[in-house]
């Protein structure tokens, strides 16, 4: 069972004879045992078992499984949100006093944690643009680093992050590289194949796929060895006071270290699980996920190479069109499609998109990406509204341009929605 369509249908979950065919969802918060001195060992970290839902889910796990199985890693956790398993995993080995080097075209929401929260609570960041020289690369370097951080497939920008060449850079340095691997997901991009150490999604995205939970997810490919580089991981390789004097590394090893200290100090402290309602509701949009990423990348392709024709669009953004700067990294990352978000600028600028906005009627203005039905935004108009023509110009974001999230509806309506629209401009 190694491959992807098998994994996302069949992994993480094997029942037993007479069990539920369907993952069970363990509505419960807590667990019963028959003594004290089970219970302890739970709490030691000696025995593996449920004690409290805040801290692990049997729900919950089965779902990690199968996302670990799918990016091909050794363990994996849930978090409530893509911004917990964010925070979550560079937190697990950054605190007061460290830096972290992450790519400057990251979702938004991952900036604003890294740049402002992340920072306030003393942790350093260096921006660097994915399209750096491998000097200035280098140069971002200081002895506190303690990671790099990039996405597959920048949201919005849609920008390819060459992993395997930060990957060689974090390595020299003794530190992982971790990946937002959220727009690509691990049916188009697997980062571990490339020499990612650690991915972490929005499951609220393509897996989910159906706007129905918001989640996330990290994931350890097993690689990274935490106690070659000791001194600069004491998190995961000196004893841990709150759980008795266990040295994550030398207890659970390269394999389980990472995820084990996420939930055992992270979840426990800073409480952000999944319900195992909304793990519930991610197993159908796994299982069904390869054959959405054929679909939404076929109307991507099939819209960024329509709006690439028509004399209202003044440039198309999708890392699938030969046209793209990004397109050779696109075949080596993504050789089976990227995704199905194109962005694009009208020649009218402002009010052009707001009167081709205005007259879609298949796709639907929402705050929202990567979902099966069509939508798109306008961000002078919504995320980044505070903003004059100045600063969106500095930020690198025109008046005009539309993010357009292709979903699974036949891509001949979503053309012709789109072609209606567009001549609605003067
Ligand atoms: C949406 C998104 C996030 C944040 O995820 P939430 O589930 O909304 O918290 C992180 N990274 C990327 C690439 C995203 O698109």
């Amino acid at each position: 069972m190694s491959r992807i369509e098998t994994i996302c249908v069949q992994g993480g979950y094997t029942p037993g004879n007479g069990e539920p065919r369907q993952i069970p969802i363990i509505q419960s918060t807590t667990f019963k045992y028959d003594t004290s001195e089970d219970m302890g060992k739970l709490f030691d970290l000696e025995a593996s078992g449920y004690f409290y839902t805040r801290l692990q889910n049997p729900t919950n796990d089965y779902v990690a499984a199968k996302i670990a199985a799918l990016e091909g890693g050794t363990a994996a956790m849930l978090t409530s949100s893509g911004q917990a398993a964010t925070f979550f995993s560079v937190f697990n080995i950054a605190t007061a006093g460290d830096h972290v080097i992450a790519s400057s075209t990251i979702y938004g929401g991952s900036y604003n944690l890294f740049a402002v929260t992340m920072k306030k609570m003393g942790v350093d960041f260096t921006f660097v643009s994915p399209d750096c020289t491998d000097e200035e690369l280098e140069a971002a370097f200081r002895p506190n680093t303690k990671a790099v951080f990039g996405e597959t497939l920048a949201n919005p920008a849609l920008i390819v992050f060459d992993i395997e060449r930060f990957a060689r850079a974090a390595h020299a340095h003794g530190v992982p590289l971790i990946i937002d691997n959220t727009f690509a997901t691990p049916v188009n991009c697997r980062p571990f194949e490339w020499g990612a150490d650690i991915v972490v999604h929005s499951t609220t995205k393509y897996m989910d796929g159906h706007g129905a939970g918001v989640g996330g997810c990290i994931v350890d490919s097993g690689k990274f060895d935490w106690m070659a580089h000791a001194d600069k991981f004491p998190g995961l390789c000196t004893p841990d006071a709150s759980y008795h004097g266990i040295t994550y590394a030398e207890k659970f090893g390269n394999a389980g270290a990472f995820i084990t200290k996420a939930t055992a100090q992270l979840m426990r402290d800073l409480g952000s699980i999944q319900s195992p309602q909304n793990a519930f509701l991610l197993t159908p949009g796994l299982e069904s996920l390869p054959v959405r990423m054929k679909r939404h990348c076929e109307n991507g392709l099939a819209v960024a190479e329509f709006l690439s024709s028509s004399s209202k669009v003044a440039s198309v953004n999708y890392p699938g069109l030969p046209s793209s700067r990004y397109y050779d990294l696109a075949r080596k990352y993504m050789p089976a499609g990227t995704c199905g978000v194109v962005s694009f600028e009208l020649k009218g600028g402002r009010s052009a998109a707001e009167t081709m906005m205005k007259n879609l009627k298949v796709a639907a203005i929402e705050t929202h990406v990567a979902d099966a039905r069509t939508c798109c935004l306008h961000p002078a108009n919504a995320t980044h509204r505070q903003m004059n023509d100045a600063e969106l110009a500095a930020c690198g974001i025109s008046p005009s341009l539309v993010r357009y999230s292709c979903g699974i509806e036949n891509a001949q309506d979503l053309i012709e929605d789109l072609a209606q629209a567009l001549d609605s401009i003067d």
